[in-house]
């Protein structure tokens, strides 16, 4: 629904990379590498695996024709990269790249070791709110045995235990859509793209609507079905009419703020109580409006659209 933004992202894919193969020996690599490539094409091994944009990892599927057994391997070291006591996954150099391998004589700049597992990965993506609903929080503690964030394998691991370690299947996600999204394999990737063009959009139903939610329907469908599938998939329409308060209120500020009041606010508070108009219109909506930022705040895709519908912002 939302789609994950960091500038880095590339960085800590390497990041992810480097820290699974400093923990494999290279005749572990080279095994893995000869695998990949029979299973795959000649052109893969295991460092694009890993790194498998979304994009490949459709073809890498598609083009599949291995045996899924071999690669159970892949949820093990899945495990090692969740588990904070396996330290042997923790050895990166301190500038994330130069690795430090396990014994070896590290130069000053590599004594200072960056630990690297799931709890590191998720804190890295520097991710507010889940994608798949931008409702639930990502709330990631690092705990003695692994982290409070989930992790969701965008195609799940029973059924492509080959992606299990690639970064671009790893999805940090909240509780209950990792619960609701289980075996089930969705089109959007958050790494691609979110839910641009699909709108959460008011039904007035009665005149009720602005003291009462059963004055107004809340609609949240689209033509393109793989959103609908995604819809459906994580139960969005029916999660988003327990929030239908947040939506009155915004239609009451719709009523509060007129304009004739909005230019009245601006003469009389622009440059004090707020900067300019956008800074009013922000006040008014409760947060944060541009694209980039809604990933921020929990529910802020509703905010944000039903606000441009009631023309807040
Ligand atoms: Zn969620």
């Amino acid at each position: 629904m939302i789609k994950i933004q960091n500038e880095h992202l590339e960085n800590l894919a390497q990041n992810h990379y480097r820290a699974i193969t400093n923990y494999l020996s290279i005749k572990k690599i080279e095994k893995w590498n000869a695998q990949i490539k029979k299973d795959f094409s000649s052109e893969y091994n295991l460092e694009k695996l890993l790194l498998a944009k979304p994009h490949e990892l459709r073809e890498l599927k598609r083009i599949f024709k291995g045996n899924k057994e071999d690669y159970k391997i892949f949820k093990t070291y899945y495990n090692y990269l969740n588990s904070y006591i396996n330290t042997k996954f923790f050895l990166l150099g301190n500038d994330g790249f130069s690795l430090a391998k396990f014994g070896a004589e590290a130069s000053d700049s590599e004594t200072k070791r960056v630990d690297y597992n799931a709890y590191k990965l998720v804190k890295d993506l520097n991710i507010s709110t889940c994608p798949y609903c931008n409702r639930g929080t990502i709330y990631n503690l690092q705990k003695s045995k692994g982290r409070t964030s989930e992790i969701d394998h965008f195609y799940p691991k029973e059924k492509y235990p080959y992606f299990a370690i690639s970064f671009y299947n790893l999805i940090p996600s909240c509780k209950v859509c990792n619960k609701l999204k289980m075996e089930n394999e969705i089109e959007i990737h958050p790494y691609e793209r979110g839910f641009e063009n699909t709108n959460f959009k008011l039904k007035i139903k009665d005149s009720t609507f602005y003291h009462s939610v059963n004055g107004f329907d809340l609609e949240f469908k689209s033509e393109d079905k793989k959103t609908d599938n995604q819809i459906e998939t994580f139960k969005l329409d029916d999660l988003y009419q327990n929030h239908k308060d947040i939506i009155l209120e915004l239609i009451q500020k719709e009523a509060i703020y007129n304009e004739s009041y909005s230019d009245e606010l601006l003469t009389q508070y622009e440059g004090t109580l707020f900067k300019n108009k956008e800074d009013l219109q922000r006040l008014i909506s409760g947060g944060y409006v541009s694209d980039d930022e809604i990933g921020k705040r929990p529910l802020f895709k509703l905010v944000k659209d039903i606000s441009e519908e009631l023309r807040l912002i």
